[in-house]
């Protein structure tokens, strides 16, 4: 990890949140009103800050955080702007994969830049008219010292401003599964790639999205991330870890929700009472602090269990399930607390509201969770290895 002792990682994620709460945080209902991240203004203090590199290893210029060092910082982003948050995510998700995934060229010519926030990565899974993993239909063809590549896809976070695109594809004959499907680096301007913004989001104001289109594109064949045949891995290992990540975007909204219902509750008078002495206020409360301290334990001993290196398929996949029922439901029981003003943008709720809602399509839809979760445990998993 890089940093030397407790107290130095302690004072630099001070340093970060002071940041979120201080630059970005009176940004964000401007954000939000023009869905635009002003990236003039943000990326250059995103990079004295190091935010491009916290989990980059450090032998590439990353500050090589662990995952339970570095999901605070995901979780502090999640209050004040899952934007940003999201930005980052995709980013440090897409840089975990060429750090494990990646020939060791490869890891020299793009970590580096990709910690420095010089260049980004986005990763590109999702399309209009096909399942996520084997039925993907984008597909390339090796001709020689390059690959010709067809396809589409969209809802690509990052688009609007990244340089390399991590393209799940198939490189092989479909029936050979998953060994013949490949993820390539295509780089923004190769001959044949287009990309076109999509639609205005419901949350997370001015992240942007694009539909990418490849129609021949010409990809040097050195741009297979780590070898043939690798996709399915990159892209599925990686969307493991990303759950927890995504779980711990969740802690964050779900957390500003709470403490902004309790400054509320002790506020706000009605009948000469505040409304935090009403038995139904304390109600919702409670339950909201109860969700909120579940996931938290849970994000733990998941980020240890990976930080240990062992397999979390099961755990990464409750946590993502847990994670989004508990922003949904807190930021459902601030609406309640907070009343009319909740339905106001000049409140955070509402904000905290639809940008919660990203967590529960992001990584694998519920059903997905539930389906991963299940067939986990009849495999003979149990989320509970050690002794009780
Ligand atoms: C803001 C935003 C950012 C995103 N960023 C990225 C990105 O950077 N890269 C990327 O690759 N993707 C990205 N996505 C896509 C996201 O991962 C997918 O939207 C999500 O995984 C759901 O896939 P889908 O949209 O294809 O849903 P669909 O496949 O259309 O699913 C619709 C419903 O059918 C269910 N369903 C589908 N197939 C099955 C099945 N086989 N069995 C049972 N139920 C099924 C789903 O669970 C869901 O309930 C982003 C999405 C959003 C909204």
């Amino acid at each position: 990890m890089g940093f030397k002792t407790q107290e130095e990682y302690l004072a630099y994620k001070q340093m970060v949140s002071d940041f979120l709460w201080k630059e970005v945080e009176p940004l964000v209902p401007k954000m939000d009103e023009e869905d635009h991240i002003p990236r003039e203004l943000l990326f250059p203090r995103f990079r004295e800050l190091g935010l491009f590199r916290l989990i980059i290893p450090e032998e590439y210029g990353g500050l090589g955080l662990t995952t339970a060092q570095y999901l605070p910082f995901i979780a502090e982003m999640s209050k004040v702007s899952g934007a940003v948050r999201a930005l980052i995510h995709v980013h440090l998700t897409a840089a975990r994969a060429i750090a494990f995934y990646g020939r060791e060229e490869q890891k020299k010519a793009i970590l580096p830049k990709m910690a420095k926030g010089e260049s980004s990565l986005a990763f590109c899974i999702t399309e209009a008219n096909s399942g996520s993993g084997l039925d993907c239909k984008t597909a390339a063809v090796k001709q020689g010292d390059h690959y010709v590549l067809n396809g589409e896809k969209h809802l690509i976070t990052n688009a609007d401003f990244t340089d390399l695109f991590m393209v799940a594809c198939y490189t092989g004959p479909r029936d050979l599964g998953k060994k013949a499907m490949s993820a390539l680096i295509v780089e923004s301007g190769a001959p044949g790639f287009t990309i076109e913004p999509m639609p205005h989001l419901l949350g997370c104001k001015g992240l942007g999205h694009g539909i990418l289109t490849f129609k021949n594109c010409i990809v040097p064949a050195k741009n297979v991330v780590g070898e043939e045949g690798l996709g399915l891995d990159v892209f599925l290992g990686e969307l493991e870890v990303s759950r927890v990540y995504v779980a711990a975007s969740s802690l964050g909204t779900a957390m500003r929700a709470l403490d902004e219902s309790v400054k509320y509750a002790k506020k706000r008078i009605t009948f000469g009472k505040a409304i935090a002495q009403r038995e139904s206020i304390r109600m919702l409360l409670a339950d909201m602090a109860m969700d909120i301290y579940g996931l938290r334990l849970m994000l733990e001993d998941v980020a240890r269990k990976i930080d240990e290196g062992k397999p979390c398929a099961l755990e990464a996949s409750i946590v993502k399930s847990h994670g989004l029922e508990t922003v949904c439901r807190v930021t459902d029981k601030a609406m309640q607390v907070l009343g009319g003003r909740s339905y106001l943008v000049s409140w955070p709720i509402e904000r905290l509201f639809r940008d919660g809602r990203l967590n529960v399509l992001e990584e694998g839809t519920p059903s997905i969770q539930k389906l991963v979760t299940a067939r986990a445990l009849l495999s003979g998993d149990s989320p509970c290895t050690s002794p009780w």
